[in-house]
Order: C-alpha cells, then sequence, then structure tokens
C-alpha cells in the first residue's frame, strides 16, 4: 500500500473505489505530507502513545500516527470509508478502526480501559461543523486527555487563543482556556486538501491544565455568565446579566458584584478575563 498523503495515492484510492465526497460529513482529506508530518510533530505523538484519531477518511493522518504511536483508535462515521481504510492501513497492526459517530463514543472509558486511566493524545483533521461539541464534550466529560490536536477552521483556531479587548474574543475562548492552553501551530491553505475548503484552516494544540486555572465555587454557574454576557455583546454586563432567562438576577447584586470588584458599573462582558468570570461568579454564586 503507498504512503498517503499525496495527490497521487489519494485520487487512486478514490477512483478505486468510486468514492463519493459526502458534503453533510465535512470531508476535506489532507493531501500533504509536510502538514501531516508537522501535525505529528506538534502532537508530540511517542511510541508510548495511545491515540485517539477522529475521522480519518481514507487513512491519510492514520498511516503516520501509526508510525509514531503505540497504539491508535481511529472513529469514522462514514460506512463507506471502513472498506477503504481497512485496505489503506493493512500493513499496520497497532490501528483499530471503529465505524461510529464520535459523538457517540464513551472516550472516557475507551481511554481508561485501553491506557490504564493513563491521560490520551487526541488528534483530529474535524469536520468543521461539530468542532466546538466535539472538543467540549471532550473536556466537559473528563475524558483523561493529555492533549487534543486539531485541525480546524481558522477563525475558529484564532477564536480559541485570543484574550479581551479583540473582537474574536468570546463564550468559545472562555470553555478553551478554562480547561487548556491553547497553541496555534500553523495555519493551512485550501490547497493542501482534497477537495479544497471554502475557508483556511489552522492546527491548534490545546494542552489540558492539570490544575485549573482559575478558582471557580459552581462551572455551570460561571458558564451561564459568561453565555449571557455573550449573548448580549453589545450590552452592559449588568442589563446582559439581568436580562438574561434562567439566571434571575437582580440588578443590584449584579452592580454590587462589580463595585466589590473595583470594575465600573457600565462595564462589559467581553473586557473581562476569565480570572474576572470567575471572580464574579463567585460572588453571585454566594448571594
Ligand atoms: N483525517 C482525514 C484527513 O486528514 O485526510 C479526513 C479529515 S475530514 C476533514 C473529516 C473526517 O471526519 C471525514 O472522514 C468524515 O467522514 C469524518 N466525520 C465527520 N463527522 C464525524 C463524526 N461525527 N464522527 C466521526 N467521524 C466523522
Amino acid at each position: 500500500m503507498p504512503k498517503l498523503g499525496n495527490p497521487t495515492s489519494t485520487i487512486e484510492i478514490l477512483e478505486k473505489y468510486h468514492f463519493v465526497f459526502q458534503k453533510k460529513y465535512g470531508q476535506n482529506f489532507l493531501i500533504d505530507s509536510n502538514i501531516l508530518n508537522n501535525i505529528i510533530e506538534t502532537a508530540d505523538i511517542t511510541k508510548e502513545d495511545f491515540v485517539i484519531e477522529i475521522g480519518p477518511g481514507i487513512g491519510s493522518m492514520t498511516q503516520y500516527l501509526a508510525e509514531a504511536a503505540r497504539e491508535v483508535y481511529a472513529v469514522e462515521i462514514d460506512k463507506l470509508l471502513i472498506p477503504i481504510l481497512q485496505d489503506t492501513l493493512s500493513e499496520y497492526t497497532n490501528v483499530t478502526i471503529i465505524n461510529e459517530d464520535i459523538l457517540k463514543v464513551d472516550l472516557k472509558k475507551l481511554a481508561e480501559e485501553k491506557n490504564n486511566g493513563r491521560p490520551v493524545k487526541i488528534v483530529a483533521n474535524l469536520p468543521y461543523y461539530i468542532t466546538t461539541p466535539i472538543i467540549m464534550g471532550i473536556f466537559e466529560s473528563k475524558v483523561p486527555v493529555e492533549s487534543i490536536t486539531i485541525m480546524v477552521q481558522k477563525e475558529v483556531a484564532e477564536r480559541m487563543q485570543v484574550g479581551p479587548g479583540t473582537k474574536d474574543y468570546g463564550a468559545l475562548s472562555l470553555a478553551v482556556q478554562f480547561y487548556a492552553k491553547p497553541v496555534i501551530a500553523m495555519f493551512v491553505p485550501p490547497t493542501c486538501f482534497m477537495p479544497q475548503p471554502k475557508v483556511g484552516s489552522a492546527v491548534i494544540k490545546l494542552i489540558r491544565y492539570d490544575q485549573k486555572p482559575v478558582d471557580v465555587k459552581n462551572d455551570g454557574f460561571m458558564f451561564s455568565l459568561i453565555r449571557a454576557s455573550f449573548n448580549q455583546r453589545r450590552k452592559t454586563l449588568v442589563n446582559g446579566l439581568q436580562n438574561a432567562s434562567g439566571l434571575q438576577l437582580e440588578k443590584k447584586a449584579i452592580a454590587d458584584a462589580l463595585e466589590k470588584m473595583k470594575l465600573s458599573p457600565t462595564v462589559r462582558g467581553e473586557t473581562l478575563t476569565l480570572q474576572q468570570f470567575a471572580e464574579l461568579a463567585n460572588i453571585l454564586y454566594q448571594e
């Protein structure tokens, strides 16, 4: 089996199996070996590692992962890709292919069973429409994970990495940064994929914190505040939070909390750091 990750062998495989791309699954396969090598390097994969790959496609990245890792579990939703993967990965004895929707796989159980509870590494060239549910699902369900190295839409990578005071800063930035340190490793142009996506892409590595960067009494409550603040981005924090259904916060309580934190009564949520959201949540939660 030829090494994939280049236009010639990708076309050969696609023709051999008369494969038709499915738009609904966000299928854009990597055809650039430099990018694939860079992803493996960024993810820091060694022969000690148990790796979960989300969406292996025809197996281009899986081949690189299989060579670098101890063991790889590749979860692919499209059943038409399974015979192709069995072919392109036939030489690798350390790869298991699973035909399933990643959102339905119990990754916590898989990681605990296959890696003795030690943290796994997750690597993926993700279908862009499910980037956020996948990442948040992994963090929130407490999958023992050391890092997630993923190709995402360029703008999404930027949103995950920025801090307050920029237009891209929002609930996703705070949610990711609560769990992990985000580092953009590289930008990848559409020409590196087949078919070419309409948007630019980026590889971002999320390195999970051993200890949360802020001390918060109730994570869920803090994230309700964060979502409410950014849902009404143009409003002051006091008005945004007071109007948020489900929170039931009184204007005075919010204003008092801001005063206690020495913040202006007209401050907007988009200027608050994660630390400040945690502090605000702790004060309001107590009340
Ligand atoms: N990793 C391959 C590569 O780099 O060439 C393919 C990447 S392609 C952008 C995304 C892959 O994820 C496709 O193979 C698609 O069928 C698969 N996929 C889409 N939704 C999925 C889901 N919910 N669970 C598992 N795989 C999914």
